[in-house]
């Protein structure tokens, strides 16, 4: 009977705000474990060109999640594109019955978390947790989380804790400018070094 979070995501690199998200939810719901969960193509986003392959992607999350003791998941990846998240719970719910289970969000996907696919499976067979990406945010999430829990039968728990400010698509733009972003890992940044990886 574990307590498990899920952190799905492209991963285009990891980053820290990733990294927070995985510590701060498995403090706050006192989680027995993170697993980072990446996808193979996101259903909602176009990927940039310069995107890694799926197997660098996911070594890349291997790396990140390694430094705040966090597993990863590569159901996605052996799966035909793109990733539906509630195909994703639906078979982790039938593996592991006996677990508990929270998709763990940032504002911006939980604001359109409704319009996935299936969006009833995924609220039958998880869990939402949701944490802020901006200050400004919090009023928004704690608004849409109540929407959430009355018109879809959604149960989500918000992760109160300052935001760190940080996307995948900032620090692509810094490391094709040749700039090390603090918020990047370190391993992950010097695995991107020698792959020659976002040039
Ligand atoms: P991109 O900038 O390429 O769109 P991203 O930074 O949003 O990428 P994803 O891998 O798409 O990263 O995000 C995976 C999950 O992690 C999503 O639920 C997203 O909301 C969440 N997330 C990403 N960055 C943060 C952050 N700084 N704080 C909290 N959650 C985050």
């Amino acid at each position: 009977m574990s307590r498990v979070g899920l952190l799905g995501g492209t991963f285009n690199p990891p980053h820290n705000g990733h990294l927070h998200a995985a510590v701060e939810t498995r403090r706050a719901l006192h989680l027995d474990a993170v697993w980072f969960v990446p996808d193979a193509m996101p259903p909602h986003k176009a990927l940039p060109i310069d995107t890694p392959s799926p197997e660098e992607r996911l070594a890349m999350t291997r790396l990140a999640a390694d430094t705040v003791g966090a597993e990863v998941c590569t159901l996605e990846l052996t799966l035909p594109a793109p990733s539906y998240t509630a195909r994703t719970v639906s078979i982790l719910t039938e593996q592991y019955p006996d677990d508990t289970f929270w998709w763990i969000v940032g504002s911006d996907m939980l604001l359109m978390i409704q319009n996935w696919v299936d969006s009833a499976t995924i609220f039958r067979c998880v869990r939402i947790a949701a944490l802020a990406r901006h200050d400004a945010d919090a009023d928004s999430i704690a608004a849409h989380a109540e929407y959430l829990r009355k018109e879809h039968h959604a149960r989500v728990d918000l992760i109160d804790v300052p935001p760190v400010e940080v996307s995948s698509t900032a620090i692509r733009d810094a490391l094709r400018m040749g700039i090390c972003p603090p918020e990047l890992p370190g391993c992950v940044y010097d695995y991107i070094r020698e792959r020659g990886l976002y040039t």
